[in-house]
């Protein structure tokens, strides 16, 4: 496996990366959100090998992304004017649109769905691949599954090693967590994943935008609309608890269920923000930035969840961050990381 420095277009690199996926290989990408793991999304053999390199299960669909609006035509049966509407406006950059089908694209990509998620990413490195790949590429994060996603080449090669034929290393990425992700196949359009692109955002093109009521929490009945979301997701192998209320009482509450972890004998770890770091008390405080920097949380997130792994801790706590806007991204992400473990003060 190959890892090649891409920070910038080089032409050469995207024409051999080009080459890996007509030939139905894999290759990982940069994209402002967080590392993709690439394959041809018009080849079902294409997207089986990224389930079998992720272990993820193949009733969970895969994104697929173009790098032109043009490219719409190929792959869904009719583009609602919703799509329209949102592309102008958000494309390329971190949206997912839901739409249905055609039949060129296989059910191997789509989960055994009629509908496709469809996006173009903001990214050049990213448009320049998929244009040198033939134009569609299936991508879920590259990420063994149930991991956090990668926000640096070094986490895909940790997770994939082997697995896959090439890396291109973009260094950090922008955002830090997937693209919001909107349905547009049925009435009002659907948040069914919170991103950077928030609701209020959506609102400003769109009448009418409804989010998915599972996104938040797991006490429901209903089932979930995307079938990733019934997995479990970004979790770090430490158990992760979180803890919400005013500041002053969590980070009591935290530094006395640290103590306790640490006389069971357990490696513990704090995941918190600059304004607390000075108080917290744990083998392993890590700050995601300040509170008031919810895109700088966002960016460090995953990297912390895994560096908690790398120092091997075993219990962690974390604070909670608002559930408002571009928040309500970081605290879903969050709180499937913890399997909905929360305390509340
Ligand atoms: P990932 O970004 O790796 O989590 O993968 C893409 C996610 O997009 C999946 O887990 C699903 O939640 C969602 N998704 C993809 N295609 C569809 C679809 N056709 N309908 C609903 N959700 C989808
Ligand atoms: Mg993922």
């Amino acid at each position: 496996m190959q890892t090649l420095n891409a920070n910038q277009v080089d032409s050469t690199i995207m024409e051999e990366a080009g080459k890996i996926i007509r030939a139905g290989g894999l290759v990982a990408f940069p994209t402002e959100t967080v590392y993709g793991l690439g394959g041809d999304a018009l080849n079902p053999e294409s997207s089986k090998k990224i389930y079998a390199a992720k272990g993820r299960p193949s009733d969970n669909p895969l994104i697929v992304h173009i790098s032109k609006w043009e490219s719409m035509a190929l792959i869904c049966t009719d583009i609602p004017k919703e799509a329209e509407l949102l592309a102008k406006t958000f494309w390329p950059g971190p949206l997912t649109m839901i739409v249905n089908k055609s039949d060129s694209v296989p059910y191997e990509t789509t989960g055994g769905l009629d509908t496709v998620a469809i996006r173009m990413p903001d990214h050049a490195v990213a448009l320049a691949f998929i244009e040198a790949a033939g134009g569609y590429i299936a991508a879920p994060s590259a990420n063994t599954s149930g991991k956090p996603s990668p926000t640096l080449a070094r986490h895909v090669r940790d997770d994939m090693n082997g697995r896959i034929e090439m890396i291109l290393d973009g260094g950090e990425v922008g955002i830090g967590v997937e693209s919001t992700i909107v349905d547009l196949t049925g009435g009002t359009p659907t948040i069914l994943r919170p991103g950077y692109i928030t609701k209020e955002m959506l609102l400003r093109v769109l009448d009418e935008v409804d989010s998915d009521v599972t996104l938040m929490r797991c006490d429901t009945n209903q089932a979930p609309k995307a079938p990733g979301m019934k997995y479990r997701h970004y979790a770090p192998k430490g158990a992760l608890t979180l803890v919400e209320g005013e500041p002053d009482e969590v980070v009591n509450v935290v530094n006395q269920k640290i103590a306790e972890a640490k006389e069971r004998g357990e490696k513990t770890g704090i995941l918190c923000t600059d304004e607390t770091f000075a108080q917290m008390k744990a083998d392993v405080v890590k700050s995601a930035g300040s509170r008031e920097d919810e895109h700088e949380i966002a960016r460090r997130l995953y990297r912390i969840l895994r560096e908690f792994d790398e120092e091997g801790v075993t219990v962690i706590y974390s604070e909670s961050f608002s559930r408002e806007g571009f928040g309500q991204a970081v605290m879903n992400r969050l709180l499937k990381a913890a399997g909905y473990t929360v305390i509340r003060e």
